[in-house]
């Protein structure tokens, strides 16, 4: 941990006045609290693990101290040429979905304006053509956004190279170190030199990934941050009676007249399930899952971002990272599996110092899962009902008496072998 009391500017963290200038044209009036523990060590080349909510600035505290790093040190400016050749990238930020690159990519390129002619940043990633991809890349590029499937697709076709990357970014690092993208990522690390800056940022940090990370970064400065930053996010749990999700979701919907809703289930085709008998309570919902064409998930986010969707019906693709600005809810409609993709999921809400609120359904079904969720997560809900869907009397008795272990029927249970004296 890091004892820095939090400055109110960013130039008191050592960025340039060019960096600077840019923050106060997008109302960045002070930098959070992510950003001041982790910018003046990253601009001193130190490794970095910083666990923090997400939306709390993490793009802008690792994107910014890189782009200081390409004006100052990547020598464009007294050459009066940039540095770029080839097909090299000097810095790579490894995130795990298709609309987190373009997002990161969006808002470095955002950060990096009035440097728009020196710095070029490229968004590489799956389920769109190739080509103007490779073409983005040609002549080689500053910073690459990549998802690492698309990633490792370009090096084969000698389109990026690796070879001399001086920054490396896991965001979402939990993700990107589970087993999900070992392989991937394995391959990615082989390519890239041993001697760069590793900065990783994460909401969540399981333990098995803290080993893992260790192994990557180099006497590392670690910074956590969660507990202040999560107080913006209201948590509530509502007990509901098994097959009466889809009421009370309308009905909450109808009754709190929420600007926009972002609602998880947990497959593709229970997004679209949803939609249509929402739609059949008189409720518009789009639905955003992995099957959907990358053109039409980039229309539907486009529009639930701008606010002509209200209600968006997703699987957890949309719990990460994602910046959707002033979210007022997320639902759990379905409980996620992984209690830290319960926490990906409702930091969808209450972004960026908002307040947000992250709600969940559980009927007896979920109940036990979602104990299990609250002790991974160190927290504890008041279990509440929905006036007009009170939870049945037997049921509720169900909801709140402790768990205790079934009995075994008698004479199914292996017999303990007699040790051999
Ligand atoms: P991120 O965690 O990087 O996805 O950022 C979450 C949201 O906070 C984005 O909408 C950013 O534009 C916004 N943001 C980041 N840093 C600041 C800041 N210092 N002041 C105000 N908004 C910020």
């Amino acid at each position: 941990m890091t004892d820095h009391t939090q400055p109110a500017k960013f130039a008191d963290l050592g960025l340039i006045p060019i960096l600077v200038e840019r923050l106060e044209e997008l109302e960045y009036t002070q930098p959070t609290p992510i950003q001041s523990h982790t910018i003046p060590h990253l601009l001193e080349g130190r490794d970095f693990v910083g666990g923090a909510n997400t939306g709390s600035g993490k793009t802008a505290a690792f994107a910014l101290p890189i782009l200081q790093k390409i004006y100052q040190q990547d020598s464009y400016l007294q050459k009066k040429t940039n540095t770029r050749r080839g097909n090299f990238v000097s810095h790579l930020v490894l995130v795990p979905t298709r609309e987190l690159a373009s997002q990161v990519a969006y808002n470095i390129k955002s950060y990096s304006y009035h440097l728009r002619h020196e710095i070029k940043t490229v968004a590489v990633f799956g389920g769109v053509s190739v080509n103007p991809q490779m073409l983005m890349l040609r002549g080689g590029c500053d910073i690459v956004v990549a998802t690492p499937g698309r990633l490792l697709d370009l090096v084969s076709s000698n389109a990026i190279n690796l070879e001399q990357v001086k920054t490396l970014v896991l965001d979402e690092a939990d993700r990107m170190l589970s087993l999900g993208f070992a392989e991937e990522l394995s391959k990615i690390l082989a390519l890239l030199p041993d001697n760069k800056q590793t900065l990783l940022f994460s909401a969540t940090f399981p333990e098995k990934v803290t080993t893992l990370a260790q192994n990557l970064l180099n006497d590392p400065v670690e910074v956590q941050l969660q507990s202040a930053e999560a107080s913006t996010l209201v948590q509530r749990v509502f007990s509901v009676n098994k097959g009466e999700k889809t009421a009370v979701l309308a009905h909450l919907i109808k009754e709190n007249q929420w600007r926009q809703a972002l609602i998880f289930v947990n497959a593709k085709n229970a997004c679209n399930h949803l939609a249509q008998k929402l739609s059949k309570r008189g409720i518009t919902a789009e639905v955003f899952h992995g099957d959907k064409g990358q053109g039409a998930r980039t229309r539907v986010l486009e529009g639930f971002k701008s606010g002509e969707i209200h209600v968006l019906i997703a699987t957890d693709i949309a719990a990460r990272g994602l910046d959707i600005e002033k979210l007022p809810v997320v639902i759990n409609f379905d409980l996620p599996r992984s209690p830290a993709d319960y926490m990906h999921r409702i930091g969808r809400s209450g972004r960026a110092g908002e307040v947000g609120l992250g709600l969940s359904l559980i009927d007896y079904d979920d109940y036990h899962h979602f104990k299990v969720i609250e002790k991974k997560n160190k927290f504890r809900l008041e279990r509440e009902q929905v006036a007009g869907f009170e939870v049945e009397d037997d049921q509720s008795e169900a909801y709140f008496a402790p768990m205790t272990p079934r009995p075994k029927p008698e004479g199914t249970g292996k017999k303990k072998k007699k040790r051999r004296q």
